[in-house]
């Protein structure tokens, strides 16, 4: 039997929704949102362990979804493609969900009790002002 084009690109499209397909995965990528987010934040947003937010960014990562970046003792990451935050609002209606209530959880917060720069900006030392 002969492959056709559609089974190619099929498979492709495939990809990047499997490794996406989990409710926990998903609250990941919300939680980083447009922006970016160390792994103290998304520990403070979602209410996890370290360990186990890790083990979901690696994977999100390997599969290209993610990038990092370092900046001194912190590693931030961000979407490599923030229309993925599109496809997973497009899933709100599916869902039966209305779409703000997906796009209010999309990340912009800052958390009081969350101690990385991104909710608690670096107190400028007054001798350098
Ligand atoms: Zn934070």
């Amino acid at each position: 039997m002969k492959k056709q084009p559609i089974h190619d690109i099929s498979k492709k499209l495939a990809a990047p929704l499997n490794i996406i397909a989990s409710p926990q995965r998903i609250a990941i990528l919300l939680a980083i949102g447009k922006g970016e987010a160390c792994v103290c934040h998304l520990e403070t947003a979602l209410g996890w362990r370290q360990a186990y937010i890790s083990q979901h960014l690696m994977a999100l990562r390997k599969a290209d979804i993610l990038r990092d970046r370092r900046e001194g003792r912190y590693v931030y990451y961000s979407l490599k493609d923030a229309s993925l935050l599109d496809l997973i609002t497009a899933s709100a209606s599916l869902s039966g969900l209305a779409a703000e209530s997906v796009s209010s959880l999309i990340n912009t917060q800052t958390y009081p009790s969350c101690a990385c720069p991104h909710c608690t900006p670096a107190i400028i030392p007054a001798s350098s002002l």
